[in-house]
């Protein structure tokens, strides 16, 4: 990977963001974007945790116990901001593109739902940026049942139920060892959630889930996988030369028959080795008020590394995810600034829809 392929992939990006090399204030952003992702890539490596601390730590072997130990330990970096999109898209991008094998280049389209509203899209005054405390983004990714946040947290359910499993259950998948893996709770190293604790090997595992298997086996088809900070990819990536995992698993259970059996439920869990890392534009690029530009990662695997790791099954118990989410908010803040933002967000109507949510999400399960 070299900056001409930054400079080409984020051009890409901005294309799809409709932000175009004719107008100046663009053609700059542009440039800056350039320069900033570059100079992520040549960053100071620095791996954010201790292999020796991470050795003592031990993680729950039950699902319920280890969702509220995630919940607990889950951290974001400040400051926070929270966006409006003017054109309610889910901060989504307004084009995409397509590969043209006669001009033997790309072309860029307007997806069907932007259709018409081609002069709104200039993401520069599409969306609005406000300050958010801490406490306000957890109620509203905890607490909140539409469909984004649904999702989200059902891929927060799989992952750490991923992690009880293999924690438990399955060997490194670089160097074969039995009960080496550790969850990595160091909040500032995004890269690595799972980690080798053979010192020989070290091995670091990223894990994201897909909406169901064919979206997983899209991104397997196109090796493209967008993943978390490109700033902390790069400084992860620059620290030693550790091999880098992504593990991929759908948030939809995938059905199994078995002769004389009932069909059951399981998630293939896929791996494959990381071979590098791209920027990737989202709407948070474009937040004047930050410091600094931030990316996401275009990740893709070593071609002909992806193979199944091992087949996940499917928790034996249902989780009470609004019910342990609530606990964990009253526990780290309080029971005060709960029915705060539950009449900030339900008003009259009370804040004790967990249960029902709970219910949405177990049913998916
Ligand atoms: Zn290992």
């Amino acid at each position: 990977m070299n900056s001409r392929e930054i400079a080409f992939e984020l051009s890409h990006c901005f294309n799809e963001w409709g932000v175009s090399s004719c107008e100046k204030i663009h053609r700059i952003f542009r440039r800056q974007a350039v320069i900033a992702a570059t100079n992520y890539f040549h960053s100071q490596g620095d791996l954010g945790g201790n292999l020796e601390e991470l050795e003592q730590t031990s993680f729950p072997t039950n699902l319920n116990d280890a969702f509220r130990f995630y919940l607990q330990n889950e951290n974001v970096a400040s400051p926070l901001y929270g966006y409006i999109d003017h054109l309610d898209m889910n901060g989504r991008q307004p084009y995409y593109r397509k590969y043209n094998k006669d001009k033997r280049k790309y072309e860029y389209y307007l997806k069907q739902q932007f259709q018409g509203f081609e002069e709104q899209c200039d993401p520069f005054t599409r969306f609005e940026f406000q300050r958010l405390e801490k406490e306000e983004l957890f109620f509203s990714t905890w607490m909140i049942e539409d469909d984004n946040v649904q999702s989200a947290f059902k891929g927060k359910v799989i992952e750490t139920w991923l992690l009880c499993h293999a924690l438990q259950h399955e060997r490194c998948f670089n160097c074969k060892t039995q009960g080496s893996l550790r969850f990595n709770n160091y909040s500032n190293s995004p890269w690595q959630d799972m980690i080798c604790s053979n010192k020989e090997c070290s091995a670091m595992y990223k894990i994201t889930t897909k909406e169901n298997k064919i979206a997983m086996d899209k991104s397997f088809f196109l090796n493209r996988f967008i993943c978390g900070s490109f700033q902390e990819f790069c400084k992860e990536r620059n620290a030693e030369n550790r091999k880098m995992f992504l593990v991929v698993l759908p948030r939809q259970g995938v059905c199994k028959e078995i002769p004389e059996m009932i069909q059951h439920l399981y998630y293939p869990v896929w791996i494959g080795e990381i071979q590098k890392g791209l920027p990737h534009v989202y709407h948070v690029t474009f937040n004047p008020n930050l410091d600094d530009l931030r990316f996401k990662t275009v990740v893709s695997i070593t071609p002909g590394s992806e193979t199944v790791w091992f087949d996940l099954p499917c928790p034996l118990h249902e989780v009470d995810v609004y019910g342990i989410a609530k606990t964990v908010f009253i526990k780290r803040f309080s029971q005060a600034t709960f029915d705060f933002y539950s009449s900030e967000y339900f008003g009259d109507q009370g804040g004790d829809s967990e249960d029902d949510g709970g219910e949405k999400i177990e049913e998916k399960l």
